[in-house]
């Protein structure tokens, strides 16, 4: 029997004048669940689902939190109808995931009343949101049905394209000049996102170094780039003598150590919570570093979980159609948001993180929940 608990966290140092805080727990399959919805003023609030051991019960309360909030940043600055969400379920996911704790899952998310949207995160997967989506139809990142219209599937391709488009807004920045051809590029980390970023740069005629920590990856890259292509070591990939710095591996690699050694002039790629702490914004600006807050430019992705949600579940709310060019058109609209982060922090002469963040907050606090739900 699936129970429900309103949880009273209001004193939380990660606590943000969330709406909902909901923890479920479901003794037949195990599940302990909290789902929290951080701000609904655009819409529904969207945010994947994170299966994780948390050692106590509070890393979980602080994750969700944290998590939510961020996503009500990054949909606001994409400038989709979505509000900001997550849910976190706690265990092992080798452990303790199975179909029917999936379904009770979705029970839960069903029982929010459309105001939380889940979709996969760490530990989730395609699979999992199938199973999820046989108890709600607030479920997105479910695969390709048909043709998908274009606007379905794997979202990393459409992540690249937003942080191509944003590497642009950079070079505007940095060189007066949006041109990417002739830089120099050093992508850490060649996985879904990071190879199909090399595949754009390429094109474009960048001089790509990158590293990866998988030799087989690196060894399909040389085959398909040649000579435009330098593999380096990656415990060294940050200090590459190159015009960009791409982080599209894992977190936190912008930090006390590193930042000192970056002989980029900017810094901008797919890596979720790039800065070590947030006060590493102000060190990279301190430095003369251009530096693309990670969620404005990897924001084509929660894009494409939305467009794909929108186009599933008929709760289309723009008024044209929902096609792969019209998402396409969407995502490059990420180089004209991060200038508008540029000119804010030029202007006001703060660290291009804080400008992000006031330029989001702008955005959904300025908004009425009901004019744009989409839930
Ligand atoms: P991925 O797992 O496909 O690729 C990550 C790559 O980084 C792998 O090839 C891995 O071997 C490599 N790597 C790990 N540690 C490394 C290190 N120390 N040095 C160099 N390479 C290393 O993941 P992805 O989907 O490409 O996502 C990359 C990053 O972008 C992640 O931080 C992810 O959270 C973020 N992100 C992804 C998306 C998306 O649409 N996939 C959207 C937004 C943000």
């Amino acid at each position: 029997m699936l129970s429900r608990k309103v949880l009273e966290v209001s004193n939380h140092p990660s606590f943000d004048n969330h709406e909902q805080i909901v923890m479920f727990e479901d003794e037949t399959t195990g599940l302990q669940a909290i789902i929290a919805v951080h701000n609904t003023n655009l819409g529904a609030s969207l945010g994947g689902c994170r299966i994780y051991p948390y050692a106590e019960l509070d890393d979980a309360i602080n994750d969700v939190l944290r998590l939510s909030k961020g996503m009500t940043y990054k949909s606001a600055l994409a400038g989709l109808p979505l509000g900001g969400g997550k849910a976190v379920i706690i265990g092992n996911p080798r452990q303790i995931k199975s179909a029917d704790m999936m379904q009770v899952f979705g029970e839960a998310v069903e029982q929010m009343d459309g105001s939380y949207i889940t979709a996969e995160d760490v530990g989730s997967t395609e699979a999992d949101m199938i199973e999820i989506a046989k108890s709600t139809s607030y479920v997105a990142g479910l695969p390709e049905i048909g043709d998908g219209e274009g606007v379905a599937g794997n979202p990393s391709p459409v992540t690249a394209y937003g942080v191509y488009c944003g590497l642009k807004a950079c070079a505007r920045e940095k060189y007066g000049d949006p041109s990417l051809s002739g830089r120099k590029v050093a992508i850490q980390g060649m996985g879904s996102v990071g190879y199909a970023l090399a595949e754009y740069l390429v094109k474009d005629g960048v001089e790509l170094f990158i590293a990866d920590i998988h030799a087989d990856v690196l060894d399909t890259a040389k085959d398909q780039f040649g000579q435009q292509i330098t593999i380096l070591n990656p415990s060294e990939i940050h200090k590459a003598d190159v015009d960009i710095f791409a982080p599209c591996a894992m977190g936190a690699g912008l930090n006390d150590w590193t930042i000192p050694e970056i002989k980029a002039g900017i810094i901008g790629g797919a890596a979720n919570n790039q800065l070590a702490e947030y006060r590493h914004d102000q060190m990279l600006k301190d430095r003369g570093i251009v530096y693309a807050p990670d969620y404005a430019i990897n924001s084509g992705g929660i894009t494409s979980v939305g467009y794909e949600y929108f186009w599933r579940t008929k709760r289309n709310p723009y008024s044209y159609e929902l096609t792969h060019d019209t998402m396409m058109a969407h995502v490059a609209r990420i180089e004209e948001t991060l200038g508008r982060i540029f000119t804010l922090s030029d202007n006001k002469g703060i660290a291009t993180g804080e400008s992000s963040d006031q330029l989001a907050e702008e955005i959904f606090k300025a908004r009425a929940s009901t004019q744009t739900s989409v839930a």
